[in-house]
């Protein structure tokens, strides 16, 4: 008997002195973090599941119950949520819309962002982009930012530097072929695919053919399409529609950038909406779409022209009257006169003695003609809606926020998403949250190896109290930083720690291929 007992007890030994040899060949003694006592949320919406995880390098290498292994660096998670590093689908982050200094090659430690849990940003949205991404790909990687960049390549851009100046007409058919090969290149460069800014210039007077053969162009190369569609208002329903035909004509991904219904006439319709969508999506169409979590947007003053008549005062009443009213109307930036910012549009009007149609018409001239930045946020939504578009289940989270954001989203919307629709409202499940900002993330934005904590995908990750996790950031202080996140991990590195950026800045540029 105790002999018997001896040999159990031996080979017990032996088998796990073996699994602790396989778990040193497999990561390098010293080089693996162990993470235990998680609670593992693994961005595929199932339920949470004690566990630990070990990071070797940059990948995760095991999940589970693991042995610990000579020259592991333990963390004890203290039963905090261990969830795939969250993926905003459409950031500002890199761009030059009114940023300059405050983009990530200058802010390369992305505070605003980490504080949340963005470990990866798709940038290149609405259109605009860097061209050629080449150059700023290098760029940034000399800048080593700390979290990943992802880009698409911007239809905007490219008509500029076709057309130049001479943008408000159709494009010829030797022009779109000449934009057809900044897509090639960009594609080739590692683009995922195509945005496009159609409500903005100079996406606005493209023809759908021009969109849809660039289109054809990126989807020719694996790319997807994403879409700033031409109307969130007035013309919803037919720039729905125009997306969902690029969709069936690539056969493709194409993907609508920051759902929303964006005026009262078609407030309460997000049934009619999704439901284009799932009709779409039944035909065979790959289409999803993102959403951040606020009933007002941020944009440019010119964008309440959608005739761009920027002197029109009945242009412009008509948006204050079925838009957004004059008191929902803040200015975020504002370079011809900085003095107005963090004013509304009716507190000028009413300072100037003016019909508030009027001073936007004033002031919308004086930032285009001089070509100067100016951007406000604009209450035109209805909370109900962007609840409802949000639970859409094809439907992931984007901040459509800047590192220094004049709307709270920057800084705020991850977070806002576990306090509000977690916590408070209880709209969606921790697993379900979880899911919209990791996998379903990755998904929508063709990003591999990515938003998942599973075995050989890339170390991303998030530590954080899902009961702490909170949004500070205000329409009147949109800076504030989002607090309750423990740890932040990128490709294995720990860039944020407990309220600091570490110094470590492990992110990478995600190209396509
Ligand atoms: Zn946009």
């Amino acid at each position: 008997m105790t002999c018997k007992a001896a040999s159990i007890v031996l080979s017990c030994l032996v088998s796990s002195l073996l699994a602790g040899f396989l778990v040193l060949t497999s990561s390098p003694a010293g080089a693996g973090t162990l993470i235990v006592n998680a609670r593992i949320v693994d961005g595929s919406g199932l339920p949470a599941r004690p566990g630990a995880v070990r990071v070797a390098g940059e990948r995760i290498v095991a999940v589970g119950e693991i042995p610990l292994a000579r020259g592991d660096t333990v963390l004890d998670a203290r039963g905090m949520v261990l969830a795939p590093g969250f993926i905003d689908t459409h950031s500002h982050a890199v761009d030059t819309t009114g940023a300059g200094e405050r983009t990530l090659g200058k802010l390369p430690e992305a505070i605003a962002a980490v504080s949340q849990g963005i470990t990866t940003a798709v940038v290149g949205a609405d259109g605009s982009s860097s061209l050629p991404l080449s150059v700023a790909f290098s760029e940034l990687e000399r800048a080593r930012p700390a979290i990943n960049v992802a880009t698409y390549v911007g239809h905007g851009t490219i008509r500029l530097r076709v057309m130049g100046e001479d943008y408000r007409r159709a494009a010829t058919a030797q022009e779109i072929e000449t934009m057809r090969g900044h897509v090639a290149r960009a594609m080739e460069e590692g683009a995922l695919g195509l945005s496009s800014g159609l409500e903005y210039d100079p996406g606005i007077y493209s023809s759908r053919e021009e969109v849809l053969a660039l289109a054809q162009e990126s989807a020719r190369h694996g790319g997807r399409y994403a879409s700033h569609i031409r109307s969130e208002d007035r013309d919803l329903w037919e720039a729905i529609e125009e997306v969902i035909a690029i969709g069936r004509d690539t056969r493709r991904p194409v993907h609508i950038s920051h759902m929303k219904l964006g005026m009262k006439a078609v407030w309460g319709q997000d049934e009619k909406f999704v439901g284009m969508l799932d009709a779409a999506r039944r035909e065979g169409i790959d289409i999803s779409g993102d959403v951040y979590p606020y009933d007002f947007w941020q944009t440019t003053l010119v964008a309440m022209f959608p005739q761009r008549n920027l002197t029109s005062v009945a242009e412009a009443r008509a948006s204050l009257d079925d838009i957004a009213v004059a008191d929902g109307i803040r200015l975020t930036i504002f370079t011809p006169e900085p003095a107005l910012v963090g004013r509304t549009l009716a507190e000028i009007a009413a300072e100037r003695r003016e019909d508030p149609a009027l001073t936007l018409t004033k002031l919308a001239s004086a930032a285009a003609q001089a070509g100067q930045d100016d951007l406000a946020t604009m209450a035109g939504m209805s909370q109900q809606d962007v609840d409802a578009l949000i639970l859409w289940p094809q439907a992931n989270v984007c901040s459509d926020g800047s590192l220094v954001d004049g709307h709270p989203r920057g800084a705020g919307t991850f977070a806002k998403i576990f306090r509000y629709y977690v916590r408070e409202q209880k709209l969606l499940t921790l697993e379900q949250a979880v899911h919209k900002v990791s996998a379903l993330a990755a998904q929508n934005a063709g990003l591999r190896e990515r938003g998942r904590v599973q075995a050989g995908y890339f170390a991303d990750l998030v530590l954080f109290d899902p009961a702490a996790l909170t949004d500070r950031a205000t329409a009147r202080e949109p800076q504030l930083l989002s607090t309750g996140m423990s740890k932040v991990w990128v490709n294995g590195g720990l860039v944020y720690d407990d309220g600091r950026a570490t110094g470590v800045r492990t992110g990478r540029i995600l190209r396509s291929h």
